[in-house]
């Protein structure tokens, strides 16, 4: 009965999601022994994501793997693991997982983009903007986007070096409800399970605590790569960012239809949802550089949900460069908002009072329509309606 309940719960849990991050480990897409891809696991994983796709779930897929297939293809030897060869082997084995995302997803009529990030994409705010802004435009066209680190271009101060970290940020990013980190893992355990035969699965976590982190280390050991601390700390990430995250095995075909039905994984429930964590963080964690004064035209346009468009903007003030966070003001000096701003000081005094369409000719390059997108903005005092979903 528990069991059918929790199946129950899982089932709703990742059905519900609109957008949902995959992030798929080195260990389950190339066999260890051969250094090959492995197809047949592949293939399976692919038609769930189809399946998900088909049930209007938009999907982003977190994949490893490049630098242990570029390795075999370039033929190098064990101890050949200079940085330059793992560079080497990244860039070529990047090409070998895309051609089998792209050939392998085409098999359901669906359209893989890649996109390759470094830590840098994701700490500085103006990059992560535009990394944030390909991602959402590539789920509107209907795309898969297949993300791994830069490795060919990271070394070990801006590497991530795991994508488990990877994953939350990209979970981050594009305001998933659910991170999946499939591994070799079923999930969290209250012991060591190669020591104890009755260390018992965690199923659930709400919270993580320093007794969770203390059993995520005990684990590490026991599982070689630290891979549980490293997946606790994208749990804590994808969080704070209002996403649910699941660990659980990849070690099985059809490994998500697995989570569905309740098999052994660990759950990490977030308490909000990714718009409110991500508003959050824009109306109270950034240090507005700049002031926006807007029109009543536009503050009508706010209050029902809408984006601010260069039109609406009649005064700028401060410096202020783009992607940082900015108060956008009425003409009484009220503080209507807060929001990330599309363009910097600069253009921002250009373009100040334009129509959308004429930011080309005045900048020489066409940019954002918006000046700052709904996306990206909040509302203060609980003025107008909560903006997007
Ligand atoms: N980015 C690495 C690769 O594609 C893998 C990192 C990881 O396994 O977490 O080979």
């Amino acid at each position: 009965m528990a069991s059918r309940v929790r199946a129950s719960t899982e089932r709703s849990r990742l059905q519900r999601a609109s957008r949902v991050v995959v992030k798929v480990g080195s260990s389950l897409l190339v066999e260890k022994a051969t250094g090959r891809l492995h197809r047949k696991w592949l293939i399976s994983l692919l038609r769930e994501i189809a399946h998900m796709r088909g049930r209007g779930q938009q999907v982003v897929l977190v994949s490893s793997g490049a630098i242990a297939l570029g390795r075999r293809y370039l033929g190098l030897r064990p101890e050949q693991r200079r940085l330059e060869e793992q560079q080497a082997a990244a860039a070529a084995g990047q090409v070998l997982l895309a051609h089998a995302y792209r050939e392998l997803l085409g098999r359901h009529d669906i359209k893989v983009a890649q996109v390759l990030l470094t830590l840098e994409d994701t700490e500085s705010r103006r990059r992560y903007l535009n990394a944030r802004s390909t991602l959402q435009t590539l789920l509107d066209l209907g795309v898969v986007p297949v993300i791994n680190e830069n490795d060919t271009v990271a070394t070990a101060e801006i590497r991530y070096g795991d994508n488990d970290r990877l994953g939350a940020r990209v979970a981050e990013m594009v305001s998933a409800d659910v991170l999946v980190l499939l591994s070799d893992v079923d999930g969290l355990y209250d012991a060591d399970p190669s020591q104890k035969p009755d260390a018992r699965l965690i199923p659930e976590v709400r919270e993580i605590t320093p007794e969770i982190e203390a059993l995520a280390g005990a684990s590490a050991t026991e599982f070689g790569s630290g891979g549980m601390i490293t997946k606790l700390m994208a749990a804590r990430i994808a969080l704070s960012a209002g996403c649910a995250t699941v660990i659980a095995s990849g070690k099985r075909l059809r490994p998500l239809a697995a989570i569905e039905a309740g098999k052994p994984s660990t759950w990490f429930i977030s308490q909000g949802s990714p718009l409110a964590a991500r508003k959050q963080w824009i109306a109270g964690t950034l240090k507005p550089r700049g002031q926006l004064t807007i029109d009543a035209g536009a503050e009508k346009a706010l209050a029902a949900g809408r984006s601010l468009l260069p039109v609406g903007v009649v005064a700028v003030e401060g410096r202020f460069g783009r992607g940082d966070a900015v108060t956008v003001r009425n003409a009484a000096g009220r503080d209507l908002a807060r929001g990330l701003v599309a363009y910097d000081s600069d253009e921002a005094r250009r373009i100040r009072g334009c129509h959308s369409e004429e930011i080309s000719e005045l900048l020489g390059y066409r940019d954002r329509d918006e000046m700052i997108h709904r996306d990206n903005l909040v509302l203060l005092n609980g003025g107008g309606h909560e903006q997007g979903t």
